[in-house]
């Protein structure tokens, strides 16, 4: 199958059809309180996401240690690794199969811009997950660090409710 073949998601579906603002909110905070994510990982990215999930880096103080065998549920896509175009169709697949409202995170150089692979001339990689997914937040780094992942979830909680489980430090010093 060809890159131009997977549709780019860009419609917005809400998270319910009748919106109330303020159980939205509760609901949002419960969400990125127990971020579910699904149980893949595509190359040397993966096995730093599998590091954040072991005891020395705790990923469930932010309660998103729940790593889903099937994508039906779970609610974060973490693409950890190289795109390759033929991964491509099966990973779309997975986040298709995923129930709304869901997320997704680019981990690594590889899943944001293609990394290393990304040089004149190669033909087997996909430059980035965001040519056919909706990416909320990029996690830099070849291999990122598990501090690095954690920090991305962070982001993302903030991103999701607006609330943030710390206060921004250099923001406090500026306003005092
Ligand atoms: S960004 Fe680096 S560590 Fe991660 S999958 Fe690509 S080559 Fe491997």
């Amino acid at each position: 199958m060809e890159t131009k073949d997977i549709q780019m998601v860009t419609e917005e579906i809400p998270s319910s059809i009748v919106q109330f603002a303020v159980v939205d909110q509760v609901l949002n905070l419960c969400r990125v309180n127990s971020f579910w994510p699904v149980t893949f990982g595509i190359a040397c990215c993966a096995i730093e996401m599998m590091a954040t999930g072991c005891a020395r880096f705790d990923m469930s103080r932010l309660g998103a240690e729940v790593f889903r065998p099937s994508p039906r549920q779970a609610d974060l896509m973490i693409v950890a690794g190289t795109i390759t175009k033929k991964a491509q169709p099966w990973i779309k697949t997975l986040y298709d199969q995923m129930p709304e409202p869901k997320w997704v995170m680019a981990l690594g150089n590889c899943a944001i811009s293609g990394g290393p692979f990304a040089f004149e001339g190669q033909y087997n990689i996909v430059l980035g997950a965001d040519v056919f997914l909706p990416v909320d937040v990029y996690v830099p780094g070849c291999p990122p660090r598990p501090e690095g992942l954690l920090q991305g979830i962070i982001e993302l909680e903030h991103k999701v409710s607006g609330w943030k489980r710390w206060k921004d430090p250099e923001k406090e010093a500026i306003t005092g």
